[in-house]
């Protein structure tokens, strides 16, 4: 299928490289055009603005934020302004607003669009273990199945709203955040009453919390791996961002939001931009004393 890919950060360079891989005729387009050569030597197109990575049946974005995917579809070299009129696939993790915004803004110049973030980290990306989840239009999902196919391990459709995928990509997120100071907090507590973490983790990864994100992120935190970040802790703090504007306009109150997000912010401050978010556990240990 000839398609377009807007984004080759850590994610979209890996997602990109498997639709080339799969066979489809793909062309790229990155706000920092060095990023686009490692998919260009593997059979991928360079576009030179986003227009002209809009010109297939479909274009994905997968960008860092709001103002981001913003400045690719509305600006004036944007998607909008691609006379295909390409079905628009959004990966970023945005707001639930945003979402609405381009549902609105698509349909009002006939185009489709759907929204698809993804769970998985940027190794599970690469090796094409992303779990989607797609919102949209019927006909156009049927569309996407085969890219979804090459880059995920299943795709959960979440009904005809594009929004409904982004508020379960929030909330999913916000979970995972919660476990991980969780985790830190437990795994600290064992080490300061002389019970090894790893031992922890094996009686409860292996018994009541035997799921990925506790897996993951237990062994993470055990072996102190926050750099090179896999998921940059600024990302994370947009994201918690994005759950409180989605929770006040929903009037949800969301306590523990709060503590994640102060959580979030001391690492950023005293560990730097750089560090994943999962570093946060070392947040939890340095407030130990240990
Ligand atoms: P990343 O490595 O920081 O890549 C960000 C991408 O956005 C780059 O292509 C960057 O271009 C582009 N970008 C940023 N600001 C821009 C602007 N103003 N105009 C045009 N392009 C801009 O981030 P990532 O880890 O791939 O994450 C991408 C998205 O996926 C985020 O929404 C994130 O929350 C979500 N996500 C991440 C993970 C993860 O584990 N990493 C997992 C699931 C979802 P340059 O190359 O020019 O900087």
């Amino acid at each position: 299928m000839e398609i377009g890919f807007i984004g080759l950060g850590q994610m979209g360079s890996a997602i990109a490289g498997n639709l080339v891989k799969a066979g489809h005729d793909v062309t790229v387009w990155n706000r920092s055009a060095d990023k686009t050569r490692p998919l260009v030597e593997i059979g991928a197109r360079r576009a030179e603005t986003p227009t002209g990575a809009a010109a297939g049946k479909v274009v994905f974005t997968m960008l860092a934020n709001d103002q981001a995917v913003e400045r690719v579809v509305f600006g004036d070299d944007g998607v909008l302004a691609s006379a295909a009129r390409p079905i628009h696939v959004s990966m970023s993790t945005i707001s639930v607003a945003l979402a609405e915004r381009l549902t609105e803004a698509h349909a009002a110049s006939g185009g489709d669009f759907i929204s698809a973030p993804v769970f998985g980290r940027p190794s599970f990306a690469a090796a094409g273990k992303l779990a989607v989840v797609a919102a949209g239009d019927d006909k156009a999902l049927e569309v996407c199945e085969p890219l979804f196919a090459a880059i995920g391990q299943r795709t959960f459709k979440v009904g005809a709203a594009p929004k409904n995928a982004n508020v379960i990509k929030l909330c999913g997120n916000f979970m995972i955040l919660a476990a991980i100071e969780s985790l830190a907090e437990a795994m600290t507590l064992a080490a300061k009453n002389g019970v090894e973490k790893a031992t922890l983790l094996d009686v409860l990864t292996n018994t009541l919390f035997g799921s990925p994100i506790y897996q993951t992120y237990g062994d993470i935190l055990l072996h102190e791996r926050f750099e090179p970040a896999g998921f940059a802790a600024p990302l994370g703090l947009k994201d918690m961002n994005l759950v409180d504007s989605a929770a006040l306009s929903s009037r949800v109150p969301m306590p523990f939001l709060g503590v994640l997000r102060a959580q979030l912010l001391a690492t950023i401050a005293r560990h730097g931009e750089d560090i994943d978010w999962s570093a946060l556990g070392k947040v939890v240990t340095e407030n130990s004393g240990l």
